[in-house]
């Protein structure tokens, strides 16, 4: 937490016990029966309080403090050693952290071995890989975000990809990070066997969807993702927030990010970040036989081999541009809905309706009037949009005609257009920062400043949208478009380059 956030969130101190534990203190509650969400999975009637115990908890920490040891290893690529894949996850845990983080780092060092494999047997990747295993990511990202700073200007000149992973259990594929590399997670997916059932872990996940919107849900985007999956298109790619260590690497340096896992069939439920996240009920829960280890350390592995040597890097940008057309029209319905909702409820109050309607015996006061919802002139962020859009449909057209064998580029081209692509992601950050957090540069993806790890897209609007802070909503608009239309600029360049590759 910076001071400022310090200082305006309530900050409750949290215990992890166990259910033996708990027991007592729950029987001892009385007052009103829980509502059903309250409710955990004991054989009691769950009350809310308050009761006749009195409870002494006496807590013991130690507040020393002590180094963190970040590992490091690189391999340096044979053809592009500056061009770098860096690879992470944490192995620090709260107390034994087999789920989180061990689960996701043993797989991430089997990749590591299955590479070094290669490696001796004379096979060198194209690009240089870095491998670390960070510490201290629990109390706050602290391993990764000081070695991202430390290494700030190198990585902001270098880095093509930072790969994350965390914790990993039995079931679906589940991947966030930048849209420009949805297409190739797609077609990896493909390729990756799914451990229970037989097929692509890509089909399985498309039958998860599926069938999750028809038992599930209203929510539109799950529908939508549906029709996609049906369609046999691509699933989108969950936009990041935070909670794990791509943070840095993607909000406050700008680098094309992924986080992979595989998860949805185990609840961590109460061992989460206790003591009794364990090795022995990983094994019996999370991931019995360790199959869904090896998948990750496939399906992770694939990823970074396949951008490690791509003689172009592996970047489209269709995906990247219609997702920022959805939520940039999402921004204006949600803005136009809140105009509405707030004029309705002025015309209410003006005639007095709360007044009539309410019990004269018990009055409810009427609530609070809204202030006008403004205008705020979407116009120049969908200009920005679709001149990205236009960028982005020429620049996958040439890059299909590129990868079907229908064009050659010569090396000089080849190392143009690497550089180009490299920058892409830095367009998306600006160095003043977001308002009022100036360390989280990115104005596509960032967390919410009130939603812990949740996102908000396009945040420097969405922010100020979502608690009606008016101005600061119209101001947030230009300054994203602009760095939108500077991608979009760059992506031209880009285009225009891949256009003028020769015929072979
Ligand atoms: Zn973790």
């Amino acid at each position: 937490l910076s001071q400022r956030d310090a200082k305006t969130l309530m900050t409750i101190p949290v215990l992890p016990i166990s259910w033996s534990d708990a027991l007592p203190l729950l029987r001892a509650l009385e007052g009103p029966v829980a509502p059903p969400d309250w409710r955990g999975g004991l054989a009691l009637t769950y009350h809310v309080g308050s009761g006749p115990a009195r409870v002494h908890l006496m807590v013991k920490s130690h507040w020393r403090q002590q180094p963190l040891y970040n590992v490091i290893a690189t391999l340096p690529g044979s053809e592009l050693p500056d061009e770098w894949l860096v690879r992470g996850n944490h192995r620090d845990g709260w107390v034994y952290g087999a789920w989180d983080p061990l689960s996701g780092h043993v797989a991430m060092m089997a990749e590591a071995k299955a590479i070094g494999a290669l490696v001796s047997g004379g096979w060198r990747p194209k690009r240089t890989l870095v491998y670390a295993s960070w510490d201290g990511e629990e109390p706050g990202l602290l391993g990764s975000t000081e070695w991202a700073e430390a290494h700030a200007a190198e990585l902001q000149q270098k880095a093509v990809l930072y790969l994350n992973s965390d914790e990993n259990s039995r079931g679906f594929l589940d991947v966030g990070g930048s849209h420009t590399l949805q297409r190739l997670v797609n077609d990896v997916a493909r390729t990756i066997n799914d451990p229970q059932t037989g097929v692509s872990t890509l089909a399985r996940l498309r039958a998860s969807i599926q069938a999750g919107a028809r038992q599930r849900s209203a929510s539109e985007d799950l529908h939508f993702e549906a029709k996609l999956a049906s369609d046999g298109a691509d699933f989108t790619l969950d936009a990041l927030g935070t909670g794990s260590d791509y943070t840095p690497f993607l909000q406050h340096l700008g680098i094309a990010s992924l986080n992979v896992q595989y998860d949805g069939e185990e609840d961590q439920g109460g061992v989460y970040h206790s003591a009794y996240d364990t090795y022995e009920h990983y094994l019996r829960f999370g991931d019995p036989g360790l199959a869904y280890g090896v998948a990750e350390a496939q399906t992770t592995g694939h990823l970074m081999l396949r951008i490690a040597n791509a003689e172009l890097l592996p970047l489209q940008f269709g995906a990247f541009a219609d997702y920022l057309d959805r939520k940039s029209a999402e921004l204006h319905r949600m803005t136009d809905t809140k105009r509405s909702d707030a004029a309705n409820l002025a015309r209410l109050l003006d005639d007095k309706t709360f007044a009539l309607a309410t019990d004269p015996t018990r009055p409810v006061l009427p609530p609070a009037r809204e202030a006008e919802v403004p205008a705020l002139g979407f116009g120049v962020l969908e200009d920005a949009v679709l001149a990205l859009r236009t960028a982005a449909h020429r620049y996958d057209a040439a890059y299909q005609r590129w990868l079907s064998g229908q064009s050659l580029l010569t090396p000089a081209q080849r190392q143009q257009l690497n550089a180009l692509l490299r920058g892409m992601e830095q367009q998306l950050i600006a160095p003043q920062g977001l308002p009022g957090r100036d360390w989280y540069k990115h104005y596509v993806y960032a967390p919410g400043m009130l939603t812990g790890y949740g996102v908000k897209v396009l945040p420097a609007i969405r922010e100020p949208i979502d608690s009606a802070r008016w101005e600061d909503a119209a101001s947030g608009i230009p300054v994203t478009a602009r760095l939108l239309q500077n991608y979009a600029l760059q992506l031209q360049q880009a285009a225009a380059l891949l256009e003028a590759a020769a015929p072979p």
